[in-house]
């Protein structure tokens, strides 16, 4: 679990702990909030792990990597999960805006996915975390822009050049007439469930069995990144990232969809 010693994510921790057979790793990019958080859990007797683990920070995914692979020597679940937003009112540039947001949400999930889908065990299941404003923002791109996104054969280093032109444009404030939206957290969004899309593809034809990634949006939730104005509790919004990252073995629907309360949504 990235991101999860607050919010979505720990209500996440929590439910797997509740439902899940095996350890869960509560992960936090700091230390002592990951603990604190730890320490609420074992409150409610649950007894999630930690490790740090910061998604934009190499080094770290690298040392939660080694740790997986020499204790456990692979992974049954990943819930990519750790996100930020700026607020709607923040004075920063938007062009500081679009690389900060898609630094995290966008780069920081494809470093996470990189290092660790090589240790995905047959039947694993990845929940990629994403937005409904994805589907909002992609609507909002010109034609050609959109169709470079829903190209069926995209691969993730075309869809990374993609986030990048972006991040370029808003620089020199020509993402509008490159038929790019002025919406950073959407667009970071956008490149996660394109990416989702991209990783289902390349896991169907990956010789380990039955592996299922699915994006989704959790709903409007009551967090710190919403400034506490969403209406779902952080347990109803860990419920479809949960049945998601809970599929049986065996499931073949959903996979590499983008899900909303528990149903496969259109996503674009
Ligand atoms: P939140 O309460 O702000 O929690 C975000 C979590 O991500 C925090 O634990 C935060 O850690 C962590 N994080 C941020 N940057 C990180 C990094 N570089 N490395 C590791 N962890 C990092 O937000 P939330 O509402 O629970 O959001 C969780 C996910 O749901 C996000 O991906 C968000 O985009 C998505 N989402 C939320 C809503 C909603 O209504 N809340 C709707 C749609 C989608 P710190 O405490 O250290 O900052």
């Amino acid at each position: 679990m990235t991101g999860s010693n607050k919010g979505i994510g720990y209500a996440i921790v929590r439910g797997l702990c509740k439902q899940f057979d095996g350890d869960v790793y509560l992960t936090s990019r700091k230390d002592d909030l990951g603990k604190e958080a730890i320490k609420s859990l074992n409150s409610e007797g649950l007894s999630p792990k930690f490790h740090q683990l910061d998604i934009t920070d190499q080094a770290s995914i690298g040392r939660l990597k080694d740790f997986l692979q020499k204790t456990y020597g692979g992974l049954d679940i990943l819930v990519n999960n750790a996100g930020i937003a700026y607020k709607l009112n923040s004075t920063a540039p938007f062009a500081e805006q679009a690389e900060v947001t898609i630094k995290t949400n966008y780069f920081g999930t494809l470093a996470v996915c990189e290092a660790l889908f090589p240790l995905l065990r047959p039947h694993a299941r990845v929940v990629n975390v994403s937005s409904m404003v994805s589907t909002f923002v992609i609507r909002r791109c010109s034609e050609e822009v959109k169709s470079k996104f829903l190209n069926n054969k995209l691969s993730v280093a075309e869809l990374t050049n993609l986030m990048k032109d972006f991040i370029h444009a808003t620089k020199n404030d020509s993402h509008k007439r490159k038929g790019y939206p002025s919406s950073a957290y959407g667009m970071s969004k956008v490149g996660v469930s394109v990416l989702t899309e991209i990783q289902h593809r390349l896991l169907s034809a990956d010789p380990r069995e039955d592996i299922v990634i699915n994006s989704c949006c959790p709903g409007y939730v009551d967090t710190d990144m919403t400034s506490h104005k969403g209406h779902k509790t952080i347990d109803q919004g860990a419920d479809t990232p949960l049945y998601l990252a809970l599929l049986p073995p065996g499931t073949k629907s959903p996979n590499g969809n983008f899900v909303s309360e528990r149903k496969i949504t259109q996503s674009f």
